[in-house]
């Protein structure tokens, strides 16, 4: 079957064919082989950091590609339970096709912590396809200053990495946060991108660690810092990747920069705001079924605990995954409070809450 007759081939068939039939009798001969499903093979496992590892992964053909400094969504089954969520590519897309993503184990953090512990060589992986639009025209037509927290380093390092590809010949500046030496991935390489190309300047601050000891928290990112460590901000491409809060701030320190783009790996802070009823009912139209859903957090969150599963990927309004049609009432807006009454419209069920009685093309 030639690569031009295979999707030919593949519309005549489709309604011939049960996909889960397919894939159960197709993995038994090879586990990656599935007749509509993104799954990856793990072929490399190794220690990141003290508290990170780093996966490679073999996707099978259905994966249709990337560009550095996107994310794709990662499902596992852990604990009987699927549970889905998002990491980013830390390498540009290279010849083998492997895909390259390293995890931070989060305390108490359910994929994280398998992703981290149990991962094997061999284990297959269910994966989505690639997203997100912090991403770069390389060679870059100004200076750039990538600001990283913790795991935000990763889709940073994919873009170093491809701007070192690319030539390295604009100045770029990486400022790189972690709580100790021990927790900052990548940093040999980066120290070596340091000496090996002059245009490339690295500055990585421990914030509970000082001379080897632990310390009260420091070094956090301020103007003063910024000032000190980025003085040519005003006329660089800022782009900024840690936890929500971190992002906010460099977001408002990066009020001068040419451009900003920023993504949060921790879900939105819920506004105190308790305005409005503390529950509504909402009614799901495809499923033909009512709940009543608590307002107080995410409607993503306010599902599941009615005992729903509703499709859903990274959790902090990224991927769009858990995206569904409001046909009826309003929601709030996590991210920025907006109030969206608009029928019609589609609602990103994890970075929403209701706020009147609503309806969901579910
Ligand atoms: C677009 C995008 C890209 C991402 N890329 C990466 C990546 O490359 N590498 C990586 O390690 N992570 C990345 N993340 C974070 C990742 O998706 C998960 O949120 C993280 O691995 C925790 O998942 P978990 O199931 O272990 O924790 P959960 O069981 O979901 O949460 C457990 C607890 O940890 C808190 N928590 C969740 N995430 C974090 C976090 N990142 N830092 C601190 N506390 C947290 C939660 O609030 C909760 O209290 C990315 C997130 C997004 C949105």
């Amino acid at each position: 079957m030639t690569t031009a007759s295979a999707p030919a081939l593949r519309r005549v068939l489709t309604p011939l064919v049960d996909p889960a039939t397919f894939d159960f009798w197709a993995q038994k001969i090879n586990p990656l082989w599935s007749w509509d499903r993104v799954l990856a093979r793990v072929v490399q496992v190794e220690r990141a950091c003290e508290d990170a590892v780093s996966l490679v992964l073999q996707p099978n053909r259905h994966f249709r590609g990337f560009v550095a400094g996107q994310h794709l969504n990662v499902s596992a089954q852990v604990a009987g339970r699927r549970t889905t969520r998002s990491y980013s590519f830390t390498r540009p897309p290279a010849a083998d096709g492997r895909l390259h993503i390293t995890v931070k184990q989060v305390e108490g953090g359910r994929l994280s912590t398998y992703l981290c512990t149990q991962a094997r060589v061999g284990d297959v992986l269910e994966i989505s396809q690639a997203f997100g639009s912090m991403t770069l025209a390389l060679p870059p037509t100004a200076d750039l200053c990538f600001l990283a927290a913790g795991s935000g380093i990763t889709p940073l390092m994919a873009l170093t990495r491809a701007w070192a590809q690319a030539g390295g010949s604009t100045p770029l500046t990486l400022l790189y946060w972690a709580r100790t030496r021990a927790q900052l991935s990548f940093v040999n390489e980066l120290e070596q991108l340091a000496q090996q190309h002059p245009k490339f300047t690295l500055h990585t601050f421990t914030t509970h660690e000082r001379d080897g000891m632990a310390c009260p928290e420091h070094d956090t990112i301020t103007a003063e810092l910024l000032q000190q460590h980025a003085p040519h901000l005003a006329t660089s491409q800022v782009l900024a990747c840690g936890p929500g809060g971190f992002v906010q701030t460099a977001r408002s320190l990066s009020a001068r920069a040419l451009s900003f783009a920023g993504e949060g790996f921790t879900a939105p802070d819920l506004a105190a705001d308790t305005k409005g009823p503390a529950t509504v009912e909402v009614k799901l139209r495809t499923s033909q079924r009512t709940v009543t859903v608590a307002t107080g957090v995410s409607l993503l969150e306010a599902l599941e605990a009615a005992g729903l599963n509703p499709q859903h990927g990274c959790r902090m309004g990224v991927c769009h995954t858990c995206s569904c049609t409001r046909t009826s009432g309003t929601t709030q807006n996590l991210q920025n409070g907006a109030l969206e009454s608009e029928e019609g419209m589609d609602v990103r069920l994890c970075v929403s809450r209701a706020r009147t009685p609503l309806t969901l093309d579910l």
